[in-house]
């Protein structure tokens, strides 16, 4: 018997899993949510006892204050069915540190490591039939925090609440996409909150993208907010360039968020001894590298797609497109050698996985 004395939260499983009516073989990206939840309350700086119960909805009052002022924060990371069959999660720790992080950038408080961590394993634990095994899926987690004080009027809450819930998640992104470079909006600023995961940096990003869909283009390539000269991300994924044989990928900063995906795809080209850059990279770079033929691949990174491939970089008088995809080497390597790790099919030199 495991001794939840030991832990700060209280676990309530359901009398029936709702699994049954689910193809897990089948499966439309975040529609679908897993028996369980987590929730914890956090009241002028100190965390209550928490809970693991049903998944469902939650009441709250109309001038809850993340509605009004936007303090809400989010992670996305996943846990992986082995091909041993048993589930690990892949990196949890960077994602917890990442969320205290944008916690502090927030004004909000931070969650202990530990109690994060306890959660996502007893939840995990719990919904373990949830993780689906079919090729690309994996159980998307997604820990966020949010103001739920009542009250009217600009300043940090004293409330928050803390929620971790799981879906079962098919492949994401299938085809290459065509990217707008884009040269008036802006995702991020020096100063601003870009390197957080925080809610409202989305909801600014929404209108943008929707205009470049309604423009031929699937996602935005965000440019720097002073210059727009400087390449920072694709959409809500990082951004990875290969020039001749050299991986380039725009350093992290305020505007361009420390992704796992990215720092990973880093480690694991180094380590097979590709040339990897982490700098500026311009627009005006990637033309003339589209122009002489150096610009081989290009493409986004992140938990919920992983790789995604871009197919064409769209400036205003110009579509530039890369090589086909066949051709590409870097991409696929990077896909190949995570996917290896956090199925459990490759070498784990690193140690990512943490077994649930
Ligand atoms: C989450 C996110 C990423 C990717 O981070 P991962 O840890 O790789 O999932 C990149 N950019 C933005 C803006 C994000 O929100």
């Amino acid at each position: 018997m495991e001794d939840y004395k030991t832990l700060d939260f209280d676990i309530l499983p359901v009398g029936a899993s709702r699994l049954d009516g689910v193809d897990l073989s089948n499966l439309a990206f975040g529609k679908v949510f897993s028996d369980h939840m987590f929730v914890m309350d956090c009241v002028e700086g100190v965390w209550q006892r928490g809970e693991i119960s049903a998944y469902g909805p939650m009441t709250f009052s109309p001038a809850m204050m993340s509605l009004h002022y936007g303090q809400a924060i989010f992670e996305g990371m996943k846990a992986f069915r082995q091909k041993d069959g048993t589930v690990s999660m892949f990196r949890p720790g960077e994602n917890i540190k990442r969320f205290n992080l944008s916690a502090q950038r927030m004004g909000m408080p931070e969650m202990p490591e530990d109690t994060f961590f306890q959660a996502l394993v007893e939840l995990l634990k719990l919904d373990i039939n949830w993780v689906p095994s079919h090729a690309d899926s994996a159980l998307y987690i997604r820990p966020f925090m949010f103001a739920t004080e009542s009250h009217v009027g600009v300043r940090p809450s004293k409330k928050y609440r803390f929620c971790i819930f799981t879906c079962p998640v098919g492949a994401y992104y299938t085809k290459p996409v065509k990217v707008k470079v884009e040269l008036h909006y802006t995702r991020a600023a020096e100063g601003g909150t870009g390197g957080a995961k925080a809610a409202g940096n989305y909801a600014g990003s929404l209108f943008p993208t929707e205009l470049a869909k309604s423009q031929g283009y699937d996602q935005i390539l965000w440019t720097d907010a002073a210059t727009h000269q400087n390449v920072e991300e694709c959409g809500t994924m990082n951004v990875a360039f290969v020039l001749g044989d050299t991986m380039v990928v725009p350093q992290t900063s305020d505007t361009v968020l420390a992704g796992i995906t990215r720092a990973s795809a880093v480690a694991l080209m180094q380590q097979q001894g590709v040339k990897v850059e982490e700098r500026k990279v311009t627009v005006q770079e990637l033309v003339e590298a589209a122009k002489n033929g150096t610009l081989k691949e290009a493409f986004g990174l992140g938990t919920a797609a992983t790789v995604s491939s871009i197919c064409t970089l769209g400036l205003p008088e110009v579509d530039w497109d890369l090589p086909p995809v066949e051709s590409w080497v870097i991409a696929p390597k990077v896909k190949e050698l995570l996917d290896g790790v956090r199925y459990g099919s490759g070498e784990d030199h690193f140690g990512w996985n943490i077994p649930i």
